[in-house]
C-alpha cells in the first residue's frame, strides 16, 4: 500500500513541488542569517557617458555567496527577501556599503561620481527608512546628490501616495531618484508628473532587440524624447554591443550601463580596471 501510494501520489507528483517549497523556505531562512554570516557583498556596475567619455557613476548590486550552492542570483534571492522583512536589513546593508564606498571614491575619482542603490517596496513602506538614511549620510562627506535611489513602476503601484511622499522627502535632501526598468511595468504616464524623478532607465528588454526590432526602437526613441521634454536624464541599461551604443547616441541618449562598458565588479576590481587612471577633477559648478 505504502509503495503504491508513494508511487502515485508522493514519489511522482508531490516531491518536486515539495522540494521547490522546501528550497524556497530553506533559502529564505538562510538568507535571514546571510548578513550575520558575512555571505553578502556589494558589486558595482559603472555607468559610462559617451558625452564626457568617462564613468559618471555606478549601480550597487547585492551578491550572496552561499556556502553550498554555486551562485544564487539576485533574481532568485531578492524576491525571497522581499516576501519578508529580510529585505529591510539587506537593503540597509547595501545603502551603508554603497555610502562607505562612495566616501572612499570621493578622494580618488571625480568629485561628482555617484552611486545608485535599488529600493524595494517594503523599504518605502518602512517608517525608519529616512532616519536610517539620515544616519548613514551624517557619517559621510560626499554631496547628497551623489546618492541616487532606484525605484520601479511595480514598487510605486503598491502605495503610490506613500511612495510620492517618501521620495519627495528624499529628494528634498538632495538625493536623486531614478525610475528603473522603465517601460516594463504599468507605464501609466501620469506618475511621471507626480514623482520627483531625475532619471529614467530604459529597460534592457528593449535594448536587447536594438538595432533591428522596429517596436523596440520606437519605444526607445519615444522614451528618450519624452525624458528630454520632461527634463529627465536617461540611461540605456544592458547595452552589450557597439551597434546599440551608436543607436542610442543617435537618438540623444549618451549614458550607458551594460556589459559593453563593464560588468558589475567589486570595488577593488573597479579601482584597478578603471579608476586608477582617472585624475581627480574640480567640482563642477
Ligand atoms: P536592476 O536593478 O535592473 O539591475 C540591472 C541588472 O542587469 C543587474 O543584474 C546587472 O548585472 C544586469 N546587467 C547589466 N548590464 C547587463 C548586460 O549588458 N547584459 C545582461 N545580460 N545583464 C546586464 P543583477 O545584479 O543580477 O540584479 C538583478 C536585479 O536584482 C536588479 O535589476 C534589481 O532589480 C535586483 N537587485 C540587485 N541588487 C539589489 C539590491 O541591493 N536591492 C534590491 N531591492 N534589488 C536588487
Ligand atoms: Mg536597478
Ligand atoms: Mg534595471
Ligand atoms: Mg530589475
Amino acid at each position: 500500500h505504502a509503495k503504491l501510494l508513494g508511487r502515485n501520489k508522493i514519489v511522482t507528483f508531490h516531491p518536486s513541488m515539495e522540494q521547490r517549497i522546501n528550497r524556497k523556505e530553506r533559502l529564505k531562512s538562510e538568507l535571514k542569517q546571510a548578513l550575520k554570516n558575512n555571505q553578502l557583498s556589494v558589486v558595482y556596475q559603472p555607468q559610462y557617458s559617451m558625452k564626457t567619455n568617462r564613468f559618471e557613476g555606478a549601480e550597487a548590486l547585492l551578491r550572496w555567496s552561499h556556502p553550498v550552492e554555486d551562485s544564487i542570483t539576485p533574481m532568485e534571492f531578492i524576491p525571497l527577501a522581499e516576501e519578508t522583512d529580510t529585505i529591510i536589513a539587506l537593503g540597509e546593508y547595501v545603502i551603508r556599503e554603497a555610502c562607505k564606498q562612495l566616501d572612499r571614491w570621493r578622494t580618488m575619482i571625480q568629485s561628482q561620481f555617484y552611486i545608485t542603490v535599488n529600493l524595494s517596496a517594503r523599504q518605502i513602506a518602512y517608517e525608519q527608512l529616512i532616519p536610517f538614511i539620515d544616519g548613514v549620510l551624517s557619517d559621510t562627506a560626499f554631496d547628497y546628490s551623489q546618492l541616487e535611489l532606484e525605484v520601479t513602476e511595480s514598487l510605486l503601484m503598491v502605495d503610490m501616495e506613500r511612495a510620492v511622499k517618501v521620495l519627495k522627502r528624499l529628494k528634498d535632501k538632495g538625493i536623486r531618484i531614478s525610475l528603473d526598468d522603465f517601460g516594463t511595468g504599468y507605464s501609466s504616464l501620469s506618475y511621471l508628473k507626480k514623482l520627483p524623478l531625475d532619471k529614467l532607465k530604459i529597460d534592457k528588454s528593449f535594448v536587447n532587440d536594438i538595432p533591428g526590432d522596429h517596436d523596440s526602437e520606437t519605444i526607445a526613441r519615444t522614451i528618450i524624447s519624452m525624458a528630454s521634454e520632461l527634463g529627465l536624464e536617461v540611461v540605456a541599461e544592458g547595452v552589450e554591443t557597439k551597434e546599440q551604443v551608436d543607436f542610442f547616441c543617435r537618438q540623444g541618449c549618451f549614458l550607458f550601463q551594460g556589459y559593453y562598458f563593464s560588468e558589475p565588479c567589486d570595488s577593488a576590481e573597479l579601482n584597478r580596471r578603471f579608476f586608477s587612471v582617472i585624475k581627480k577633477t574640480q567640482p563642477r559648478g
